[in-house]
């Protein structure tokens, strides 16, 4: 049976202990790392599967952060290691066998694009035969203008570009969202009947006015509450929106369309009803029930208090987001329910688009506080806790098999020559198979 203090240890010197403890420090980097990259490999494949988004959250990073306690920053950083792991098998071999640490797989991660496995070994010989520091030198010298990360849906359907004509004008085009578009045309329309201008001088008033806003460094343009935003007229027939016991409409039938416009599905209305976005024309038997600015809107005082209530950003769980926030009625309004802080949540564009889609649902629980559940009844502020731990794995975590020197680096100590490293694997990256 071994004791923690036998008789020859009380006879080590300090700096034998000093040894012991060093070695058992870098035995311990290997295994943690071995350890990472299995955890890792688990994040990796959670993200493949799109994970976050059975809990509601737009990333893998957003879930990390949310369900594991991680700085929105790490979690990140842990996103894009666990993708290089699982498209690099060296790399994941490396942290297994505790020779590639966290550090140097994030470097790798950082520079290394889909099928660069060439560059990944190169690099893996940086970071074997070097130090971390050196690594990461060479990965900024190699890092190019990249980082497109995971563009949203709304930025791959949406789109705005310019070109120049045979006749040296500039031609402008754009793809919106038939409600976000309206916007658009409702704001040069406006700005041209306003000011007696044509449609292109009022396009070009209109840069003029958001520059000028933005160069006002005392009064910055401040985010724009939902009944703020400029009016866009819709029209709205109370009778075609079918809405059910939970108060959310079948969500793709149409029962309204702009103004001129094309129709617009239920659940974009009901969202628009929410937040007052867009001026809607609300017709019931021909009869006007509602336009716009009535008191289906929040007042300052209530969006601030909600902001309050919810420290600020989103009230979906784990979602980060401060800006843009909407005020939704839990309880639509169209069906009775009050604008009052006992039925309102702010949200966020995703979060409130997502909601009137229902992949998620609220359900008030009275005085202010709600549940944030799946489709299935999952409680998503606390998703874990639904999971039966019979249904849970075993999980391993000893890595005792690492070897005790596996972390250690071999580098000789000598400087790194970084414009020749560097040039040398860039040379290599972009010159035939990788
Ligand atoms: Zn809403
Ligand atoms: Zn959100």
């Amino acid at each position: 049976m071994e004791t923690t203090e036998s008789p020859s240890e009380q006879a080590k010197s300090p700096h034998e202990q000093l040894d012991e403890l060093a070695s058992q420090i870098v035995a311990g980097a290997g295994r943690l790392a071995a350890a990472t990259g299995a955890w890792l490999l688990l994040v990796a494949d959670f993200d493949a599967r799109d994970g976050a988004y059975k809990f509601g959250l737009a990333s893998t990073a957003q879930w990390l952060s949310f369900t594991c306690g991680l700085a929105a920053r790490t979690a990140n950083d842990h996103v894009r290691v666990a993708r290089a792991l699982a498209a690099f098998p060296k790399l994941a071999e490396g942290m297994a066998a505790g020779i590639v640490s966290y550090s140097h797989a994030r470097a790798i991660a950082r520079v290394a694009k889909r099928g660069e496995f060439r560059l990944v070994d190169d690099l893996l010989d940086v970071a074997r035969y070097g130090t971390v520091a050196q690594l990461e030198v060479v990965a900024r010298g190699l890092l190019t203008v990249d980082h497109n990360e995971n563009p949203s849906d709304q930025a791959e359907r949406e789109r705005v570009s310019h070109r120049w004509g045979d006749d040296s004008m500039w031609g402008l085009s754009a793809k919106l969202d038939p409600e976000r578009g309206a916007l658009v045309q409702e704001a040069i329309e406006k700005v041209a009947n306003t000011e007696q201008i044509s449609k292109a001088e009022a396009l070009v008033r209109l840069a003029e006015i958001g520059l000028a806003a933005l160069a006002d460094a005392d009064k910055p343009p401040r985010e724009l509450r939902g009944d703020e935003r400029a009016a866009v007229v819709i029209h709205l027939d109370v009778n075609r929106i079918p809405v059910d016991d939970d108060g959310s409409a079948e969500p793709n039938r149409p029962a309204a369309r702009i103004d001129q416009g094309p129709g617009l599905p239920n659940a974009v209305v009901q969202r628009l009803l929410c937040d007052g976005r867009v001026r809607t024309l609300l017709m019931k038997d021909e009869h006007m029930l509602d336009v716009g600015r009535t008191h289906r809107l929040v007042t300052r005082k209530q969006y601030r208090a909600l902001l309050r209530r919810q420290g600020g950003q989103c009230a979906h769980p784990g979602c980060p987001n401060t800006k843009r926030l909407h005020a939704h009625h839990v309880i639509p309004w169209l069906v009775g329910g009050p604008t009052d802080m006992d039925n309102l949540v702010l949200l966020c564009e995703r979060h409130h688009v997502s909601l009137h889609d229902r992949d998620y649902r609220i359900r008030k629980l009275g005085k202010g506080a709600f549940r944030f559940e799946s489709p299935d009844g999952v409680d998503l502020a606390h998703p874990i806790e639904a999971i039966k731990p019979a249904d849970l794995p075993a999980i391993e975590t000893e890595h005792s098999d690492v070897d005790s020197r596996a972390a250690t680096t071999k580098w000789d100590g000598q400087r790194l020559q970084r414009d020749y490293a560097i040039s040398v694997l860039a040379q290599r990256r972009y010159s035939g198979t990788g």
